[in-house]
């Protein structure tokens, strides 16, 4: 576990041992799946808290108060907390109130960046985890994508209406409804009865 500033960088098991200790007052109904597109793998190289750092600046200069994202996944599967937990992110319009963000580092559309074996097992597991902390079951219902809500209205019209491709047109199969139920959300299911 390192630690700069605010930012936290654990791998899995530090991680489940941070997140299943930590006290979160909030309410969570949600959690929401980014890439970041920008910083993407060709960005990475064992810089964490560089683009950590990068990003905040980034979401600064857009207005807001801090980093966005409450997590970030990176290709090497580590794990950092970012705004805390506590606070509600500033990533989806219409659904940070009860949600988490998780932005993997990446650009996951069709052509991007291929996902590691290594950044899969922690989207996996982090999304299992926060499952389990707050007693969500797994479903597109509890697990989002940010194509699903219009940009503009902040209501989830699953891809319709103006939108992001985000996490990716390529994120687990796609960034559909369909593709999450298809691909990522059985996925999420098993790694839950494993914790
Ligand atoms: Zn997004």
């Amino acid at each position: 576990m390192k630690q700069q500033g605010k930012f936290i960088l654990m791998n899995r098991e530090d991680f489940k041992e941070y997140i299943l200790k930590l006290k979160v007052k909030r309410i969570i109904k949600l959690i929401q799946n980014h890439h970041t597109y920008i910083p993407s793998y060709k960005e990475f190289k064992n810089n964490h808290f560089r683009l950590l750092e990068g990003m905040e600046r980034s979401h600064l200069a857009r207005g807001f108060n801090e980093i966005g994202q409450n997590i970030t996944i990176f290709p090497d599967g580590l794990i950092a907390i970012c705004r805390p937990l506590d606070i509600p992110p500033a990533c989806i319009k219409g659904a940070n109130e009860n949600g988490i963000c998780i932005e993997s580092v990446g650009n996951f559309d069709i052509g991007g960046d291929k996902m590691t074996e290594e950044q899969k097992k922690s989207i996996i597991f982090v999304n299992a985890l926060l499952c389990k902390k707050f007693k969500l079951t797994p479903s597109t219902d509890t697990i989002v994508y940010h194509h699903w809500f219009d940009l503009e209205t902040g209501k989830r019209l699953n891809g319709k209406g103006i939108t992001k491709s985000c996490p990716g047109t390529n994120f687990f199969g796609g960034n559909t409804v369909e593709a999450a139920k298809k691909n990522f959300i059985p996925l999420i299911l098993d790694e839950l009865k494993k914790l």
